[in-house]
């Protein structure tokens, strides 16, 4: 059967797992091989369940110190008013439930030679091969004026909990009338559609609840992910509503001044009412701490096997991976946390994993009913995972409404498939 865009949206999340993970042949005499994972998201938490499912024989612990996780994809629907937050929380009761340890703390050290993670409660962790999923961090500093008491004012939101519900209220208490100003960073950043999407739902509740009201995109860039697609929807939705300054235009953000709730950029000064920074990252910080993160902040992986290129039997996966064209995503987490188990679990055994394909589609909600996609697959390639020309796509430019709804509904239906699949 021909694969169509379409069919290929449909397969999803269900055509990466059972891609990569296969049969192990038995372990040799002995005890059971360990395998640490550091960080309960849609990485860390997947590829401890994909590990249990390739061969329950491997001794899986899975180290977290929330007893909930929180997800960002969708979140931008909950400050927009439209969802609850509590629609974004999950247990790790089932994760437990398939044979995994849960360690609830945080990792605060890692000993390469020794093998060992350190615990914020001292406890020491052995381990035959080790994970890291932690996400990112914020790159507190890099952008002048915004640390952490600046985002209690200003919020990122770009960490799902708090600071998504504190975005939120910020909008609600503000008069109609008011400026909102987004500030989108240099790539790499996590999730390259999110602050697109982010403005698009923004616009949503100011053009039906505050619709005297105006938000600015300020961008550190000149493009970015599903542009087209964005500034067409943008058009027909939120005409003279929404206005995106690119960086040649003056866009970047150079300092915030807090006090008076100013985002400066060498073109001008725009005070806000509502300020959403979304400032530079890197990879979470106990990755810098295992000595897997290179001087960009992020982590350098084998394509293959997601094993660091600085750390032999640290392996990396999710939003701290440099995973060459692969975007940081949800999607693509989960896609990297079975290719690594299936990886771990041979060279745990003495195997030798196979070249792996990956895919990713991020979909990104322009209004409620209104959906838009970006699919592609990924291979090894020159030691890094490249883009396969022809493989997957973007949503089309010309198309009617009832499709742009139909992707909306693939959106969820994705979300419900993933979260089901890493916390269900
Ligand atoms: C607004 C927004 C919208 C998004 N929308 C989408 C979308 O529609 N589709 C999509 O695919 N992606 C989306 N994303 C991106 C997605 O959320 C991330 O790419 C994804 O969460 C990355 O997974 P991860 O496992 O690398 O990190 P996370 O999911 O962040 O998980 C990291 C985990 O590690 C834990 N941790 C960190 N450090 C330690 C430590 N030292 N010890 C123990 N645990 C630790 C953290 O507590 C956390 O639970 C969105 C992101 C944002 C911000």
């Amino acid at each position: 059967m021909k694969l169509t865009r379409r069919r290929f949206l449909e397969l999803g999340v269900a055509a990466t797992a059972s891609a990569v993970v296969s049969p192990l042949p038995g372990f040799a005499q002995g005890a059971a091989p360990r395998v640490v994972v550091v960080g309960g998201g849609f990485g860390g938490a997947s590829c401890a369940r994909a590990l249990r499912q390739v061969d329950g024989r491997i001794a899986v612990t899975l180290v977290e110190p929330n007893p909930t996780f929180t997800a960002c994809p969708f979140s931008n629907v909950v400050i927009a008013g439209l969802r609850e937050l509590s629609a974004q929380q999950f247990t790790y009761e089932r994760v437990a439930a398939a044979g995994i340890t849960m360690a609830r703390q945080l990792a605060t050290a890692v000993d390469a030679p020794g093998k060992t993670v350190t615990l914020a409660d001292g406890t020491r962790l052995p381990y035959d091969r080790l994970v890291l999923a932690p996400g990112i961090d914020i790159r507190w500093g890099a952008l002048p004026g915004y640390d952490e008491a600046a985002a209690a004012q200003m919020p990122h939101a770009w960490k799902a909990g708090e600071q998504t519900l504190l975005l939120r209220r910020q909008l609600e208490a503000m008069d109609d009338g008011g400026l909102v100003v987004i500030s989108a960073p240099a790539n790499p950043f996590r999730c390259p559609p999110g602050p697109y999407e982010r403005a698009s739902l923004i616009a949503h509740y100011l053009k039906t609840k505050k619709p005297k009201s105006k938000l600015i995109v300020l961008d550190a860039k000149d493009a970015f992910s599903k542009q087209r697609l964005f500034q067409a929807a943008w058009a027909e939705l939120y005409p003279g509503l929404l206005e995106w300054v690119p960086l040649s235009k003056g866009g970047a953000v150079t300092s915030v001044d807090v006090a008076t709730h100013t985002l400066v950029t060498d073109f001008g000064r725009h005070q806000a009412k509502v300020a959403n920074v979304i400032p530079p990252q890197k990879a979470g910080r106990i990755a810098e701490v295992a000595g897997v993160a290179d001087r960009s902040g992020w982590c350098p992986i084998d394509p293959v096997t997601f094993e660091s290129k600085l750390q032999p039997g640290i392996h990396v996966i999710g939003d701290a991976a440099i995973a060459g064209a692969m975007p940081k995503s949800a999607f693509a987490a989960n896609s990297q946390a079975k290719t690594c188990a299936a990886a771990v679990a041979l060279l745990v055994t003495g195997g030798t994993p196979s070249t792996p394909k990956l895919i990713n589609t991020c979909y990104s909600l322009v209004a409620p009913d209104y959906g838009i996609s970006v699919a592609g697959v990924y291979v090894p390639t020159g030691g890094q995972l490249a883009d396969v020309p022809g493989a997957g796509g973007v949503s089309p430019t010309e198309a009617p409404r009832g499709a742009r709804a139909a992707e909306a509904v693939l959106a969820e239906a994705w979300f419900r498939t993933i979260t089901g699949e890493v916390f269900g």
